[in-house]
């Protein structure tokens, strides 16, 4: 459905404006990219020129090194090529951005991650009106339903609070860019001490130095008295499990964290004590509330259930389609598990909440 009018395509190097010449969170290298946000499938390496929104400005260089860097802030707009850009909060992780694409009277609006419930890492998600918005669809089947935020957080504070009085460290799993600092800007500091893994503190770090009040961290090194441990929250990649780095702390009571934890079986399949429903995206209310808002008749969905999303978006009266990314695919975002439900019209969304013997 792709039309010469089309202010945002797809091309094998990523998503592209025709008019202005630039990307958008492009897969492979180009010479101009504009960068929603700072994970690894949207943020890489080899472009010529970056374009992020000023408060990514610190992780994207943590993460990417020396890169040509111009920032805006949230809401400012530069023009290039007759095309008026400008990045908008998208309450996904710190810095992240809608991009909005003004070309000829026509907006659109990719989205890149997003997630609707405000909390205290980042700029909360501004609906941005347009004539065609791209969304993703990481969590895009009506089955993901998240609760309010502090319900979790108060469940992972029990949860350390019990294992500390046992004398247990507390291991909880989760990605180490933006899950790792939600976490921590939501838990309970009197419970013990808090010891991240150093695949962590790096962005913490970034968090700071962007004015994010975070708790004091340890790294693992930096703690003399390994009976600190037994009270301690410690905070590490998914990688780490069954790692020698993880062995330290074998009397632990381990968790993850990830919205795949709303799947019924997931905590099993993972092998961990705890599964803790904690998610950087939108939940399906959240994707159709934010879709809704910005009063675009014309919706393409990216980077998850696109199948399910687009039929359900035009049986309900939008022109919907997607667009094939690359999106999703490195082990820095929230990536699915092997088990997730698979995408298409074969595949009715309440199965993802059956948990079949085997
Ligand atoms: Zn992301
Ligand atoms: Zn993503």
């Amino acid at each position: 459905m792709e039309t010469a009018s089309d202010l945002i395509v797809e091309r094998p190097e990523g998503l592209y404006c025709p008019p202005g010449d630039f990307y958008i969170d492009p897969w492979r290298p180009v010479h101009r990219a504009v960068i929603t946000h700072a994970h690894a499938d949207h943020a890489r390496v080899g472009h010529g020129h970056y374009l992020a929104a000023a408060p990514a400005e610190g992780v994207l260089r943590a993460r990417l090194g020396d890169i040509t860097l111009q920032t805006l802030a949230y809401g400012e707009a530069v023009e290039h090529q007759g095309v008026r850009v400008s990045l908008h909060p998208a309450g996904h992780v710190l810095g992240s951005a809608q991009v909005r694409v003004e070309h000829a009277g026509r907006v659109w609006v990719a989205s890149g991650d997003y997630k609707v419930e405000a909390d205290a890492t980042c700029a909360p998600f501004e609906p941005v009106r347009c004539d065609c918005f791209i969304t993703e669809s990481t969590f895009g089947l009506p089955i993901y339903r998240w609760e309010p935020q502090q319900q979790l957080f108060d469940e992972i504070n029990a949860w350390w609070r019990t294992n500390a009085a046992a004398g247990r460290p507390s291991l909880l799993m989760g990605y180490s860019f933006g899950k790792a600092q939600r976490i921590l800007s939501g838990v309970d500091v009197s419970i013990g001490p808090i010891v991240v893994h150093g695949a962590v503190e790096p962005l913490n770090r970034a968090y700071r130095e962007a004015g994010v009040p975070l708790p004091s961290t340890r790294l693992v090194s930096e703690v003399a008295d390994k009976a600190d441990f037994k009270q301690a929250l410690v905070l590490a990649p998914p990688s780490v499990q069954n790692s020698v780095w993880a062995r330290r702390f074998a009397d632990a009571s381990d968790a993850f964290a990830s919205g795949w934890m709303r799947l019924r079986g997931a905590r099993r399949r993972r092998g961990v004590d705890r599964g803790f429903v904690l998610s950087d995206h939108a939940d399906w209310p959240g994707l159709m509330s934010a879709i809704t808002a910005t009063g675009a008749e014309r919706v393409i969905v990216t980077h998850g259930y696109e199948a399910v999303m687009v039929r359900w978006l035009q049986d309900h009266g939008w022109q919907a389609g997607s667009f094939h990314t690359e999106y999703g695919d490195e082990a820095l975002d929230e990536t699915p598990p092997a088990e997730t439900p698979a995408e298409g019209a074969d595949a009715p969304p309440d199965t993802a909440e059956e948990d079949r013997p085997r």
